[in-house]
């Protein structure tokens, strides 16, 4: 089975990483520890962590719209 990280969008194996069981009965899956701190220890803004997927989709769109502003 194939499990997604909440924190940074990369898809693993989920005997790799952590599981979390929340109160309301979802789930939230981490690749590794690094992601699991940063998401709830640290509380860092995934779109401000540079190697999540929501940081890279920003990042491209950002790089679009540059080379739309130099033509
Ligand atoms: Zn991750």
């Amino acid at each position: 089975m194939i499990a997604k990280c909440t924190f940074c969008g990369k898809e693993q194996e989920d005997f790799m990483g952590v599981y979390l069981l929340k109160n309301d009965g979802s789930t939230n899956y981490y690749c590794g520890s690094k992601c699991h701190k940063s998401h709830l220890k640290l509380k860092r803004d995934r779109k401000r962590v540079s190697w999540t997927e929501a940081y890279r989709n920003m990042h491209k769109v950002k790089i679009k719209v540059k080379t739309q502003e130099k033509k």
